[in-house]
């Protein structure tokens, strides 16, 4: 049995009841997804056996998703993670993680294995940059990169930049079912391709399509992150069962949460939820 926890359902602005991260449990392995601000509390709240937390992957590189990564590292082995840290994500993940480790927390990371040797030899942390398509592997489960659209219609970013900034979601198979996580995005082939058939889709959506009232969050919900107006046409399109939508604006009303469930409802027929941190969803 696979589950997700969502620890974190918000983004860059800040928002007391909501983090960035989520927690994929298959069998005992336990993935973490992100590493956004409150990821090592997200992980305390939801039981995580650190003895068991072997992976990581990143699905872009905003703050909120990998602002708490060296947290994330150090605090699993402090706290019983012995097994090397396997950590992936798009190009450039493993220049960030060498950085973090090398020149950033390089003395930190030796006082605490040196000088505090009850804390046992430093369990050691592997980065890799994955390409699209190429397919990762657990216990159990198979994982697999498909491409974002996060900003890259933005006719102010520059050329050169949008070259590498290179967003994923990761479509996982485990156990016969389909669990797709989209990460940032809005509206795109990759998406359609990650989303198609599966049984859990948690999918970022910022805010009620009825509140996009202005240029600034016209501009976001066309470019940056998928809104109210497009996801529950996208899930329904692509034969999603269960829908759960994260990545909300910070503090949310509960009004402005009730037009996104009735307008979603509109367009998505099957299961909907409208996730919170600590939300545990089941996958088959
Ligand atoms: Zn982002």
């Amino acid at each position: 049995m696979a589950s997700i926890t969502l620890m974190g359902t918000g983004g860059p602005r800040l928002d007391a009841r909501r983090a960035t991260s989520l927690l994929l449990r298959s069998g005992a392995e336990e993935v973490l997804i992100d590493t956004g601000r409150g990821a090592i509390h997200g992980l305390a709240e939801a039981k995580a056996d650190f003895r068991n937390l072997t992976r990581i992957l990143i699905t872009h590189h905003h703050f909120d998703h990998i602002g708490d990564l060296y947290d994330v590292i150090l605090t699993t082995w402090l706290e019983g993670r012995r097994a090397p840290l396997l950590i992936q994500g798009p190009p450039g993940t493993k220049r960030i993680v060498d950085g973090l480790l090398t020149q950033i927390y390089d003395r930190d990371l030796t006082w605490r294995s040196l000088g505090e040797p009850a804390h046992g030899g430093w369990s050691p942390v592997v980065a890799e940059d994955i390409g699209l398509g190429e397919p990762v592997t657990g216990q159990g489960w198979e994982a697999v990169a498909h491409e974002m659209s996060h900003g890259h219609g933005l006719p102010t970013l520059p050329a050169a930049f949008l070259k590498r900034w290179i967003c994923y979601g990761y479509r996982f198979s485990l156990g016969g079912k389909v669990f797709a996580f989209s990460g940032d995005t809005v509206d795109c082939p990759g998406l359609r391709g990650l989303a198609a058939g599966a049984d859990v889709l948690a999918l970022c959506c910022w805010t009620a399509g009825s509140l996009l009232t202005t240029d600034h969050l016209k501009k976001l919900a066309r470019h940056t992150l998928a809104c109210g107006d497009t996801v529950g046409k996208i899930a329904q399109e692509c034969g999603v069962k269960h829908l759960v939508l994260t990545h909300l604006r910070p503090n949310a009303p509960p009004e402005m949460l009730a037009a996104l469930r009735e307008e979603v409802a509109r367009d998505f027929s099957g299961t909907l939820s409208i996730a919170h941190d600590g939300l545990c969803v089941e996958i088959g």
